[in-house]
């Protein structure tokens, strides 16, 4: 691919809006992108005109466009191994590599690597039928335990909460490698976000809290309120530790729990931009995406650093209302300050087709704002949510309310 200003070209695997949101900073960047696509219309290749419609699991395709890119990089963990390490033999660099990727694409690799690495993790095992099963949980607690398949999960799919091993029989037939993990009893789910680059250089982003609902990432403060400072830089010590120790190159994310008696534990790792990373595209100096870029280019990384004391970002789920641009004026005229992040996707219920941040001093003010506008795009207005009603919920942030999934 030619560049006006001689940049090396980046192929991006992967067509969603983490890729999009990659291409927005390489338009910064002046980066040209050849996007390896699901569809000639889903959310990357919307806004990129060098984009070929393929599938990730053929060979011939990622070489076709790979040529004539340097680097190869992922919006997705799934592209098999074995073809990143023929693109990388052929002279493209797959950022993150085969050996670092397996980590984030199979969850009993990460989970034996961590436990190796004296991270600490839940209590786990791999587990393959029923009496396994309850092996497992009567050497812990007993029941409930969590169940997930290895991998192929996302968004909580492939995460099941099971009260005995008959609940699990289905899941066991289908003969899919499974880990069984202690359920573990969190006060809070936190995530701690770095980027690396082949030279070495780590960047480390405040550690955030997150909220999921239905395993869905909801909404995310930054920086995680009220956590001891030590915790926080242990959380930013760990992304650090586990990125160098596993040769991670981009933006790697650690998901975390925070436990009642303030232990941090890793949930998992994923080597991409990150749902809990969306809020630095405003309230950081320089976002994720950009220092994924930087990264994967093994160019000096950005600043990290907050823009402001508090950042919110709230997650747009597909709901009532079918026309999302039709929310803008209500949305815009009543909050000036906010910004809006849309994937162009077609709304389909749950589904992320969007997200907004909104950054400032008052915590309170900026969750009721960003919740606002969230729920404006997705039709469902309610007292919960609209910050001029008086009986809304008072939202503390010391008293986020912390509620959990798992199913
Ligand atoms: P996915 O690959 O779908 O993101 P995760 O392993 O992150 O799957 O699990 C999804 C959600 O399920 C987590 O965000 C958390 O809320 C819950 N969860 C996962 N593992 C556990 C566990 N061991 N104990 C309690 N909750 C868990």
């Amino acid at each position: 691919m030619q560049s006006p200003i001689d940049s090396p070209a980046l192929a991006i695997v992967g067509g969603g809006q983490l890729a999009r949101m990659m291409e927005q900073a390489a338009v910064s960047l002046a980066v040209p992108v050849h996007l390896l696509a699901e569809g000639p219309d889903v959310s990357a290749a919307q806004v990129n005109p060098a984009t070929t419609v393929g599938d990730y699991r053929d060979l011939a395709t990622l070489r076709g466009v790979a040529e004539g890119c340097a680097v190869v990089t992922f919006d997705h963990e799934h592209v098999p191994p074995e073809h990143l390490r023929a693109l990388d033999a052929e002279g493209h660099a797959c950022r993150p590599g085969p050996h670092a990727l397996l980590f984030a694409q199979d969850k009993r690799e990460m989970r034996e690597r961590l436990t190796a690495l004296g991270v600490p993790c839940p209590r786990w095992a791999p587990v393959s039928d029923a009496a396994g099963l309850d092996r497992f949980a009567a050497d812990g607690d007993g029941y409930p335990v969590v169940v997930k398949t290895t991998r192929g999960g996302y968004d909580g799919k492939g995460v099941w909460v099971v009260e005995d091993a008959g609940a699990a029989a289905e899941v066991f037939a289908a003969g899919v490698p499974l880990i069984a993990e202690e359920l573990v009893d969190f006060r809070r789910e936190l995530s701690a976000l770095a980027a690396r680059s082949p030279s070495g250089q780590v960047a480390t982003y405040p550690v955030v809290e997150s909220k999921q609902e239905n395993g869905i990432c909801r909404e995310v403060i930054a920086p995680a309120p009220g956590l001891d400072p030590e915790r926080a830089a242990e959380a930013e010590m760990l992304a650090m530790r586990v990125a160098a120790e596993l040769d991670v190159v981009g933006i790697l994310a650690v998901e975390l729990f925070e436990t009642a008696d303030g232990r941090i534990l890793v949930n998992e790792l994923a080597m991409r931009p990150h749902n809990t990373g969306h809020w630095t595209m405003d309230g950081a100096e320089t976002s994720q995406f950009e220092n994924h870029l930087r990264a994967v280019l093994d160019l000096p990384l950005g600043s990290p650093r907050a823009r402001a004391r508090w950042t919110v970002m709230v997650n747009i789920l597909g709901g009532e209302v079918g026309h999302l641009y039709d929310a803008y004026p209500h949305v815009m005229a009543r909050d000036p300050g906010l910004k809006v992040h849309l994937y162009g996707k077609a709304v389909k219920p749950g589904r992320k087709v969007g997200h907004v941040n909104v950054y400032g001093d008052d915590l309170d003010d900026l969750l009721a704002r960003a919740r606002h506008a969230a729920a404006w795009f997705e039709g469902r207005l309610d007292d919960d949510v609209d910050p001029d009603d008086e009986d809304r919920d008072d939202v503390d942030p010391d008293e986020w309310d912390r509620g959990s999934t798992g199913e």
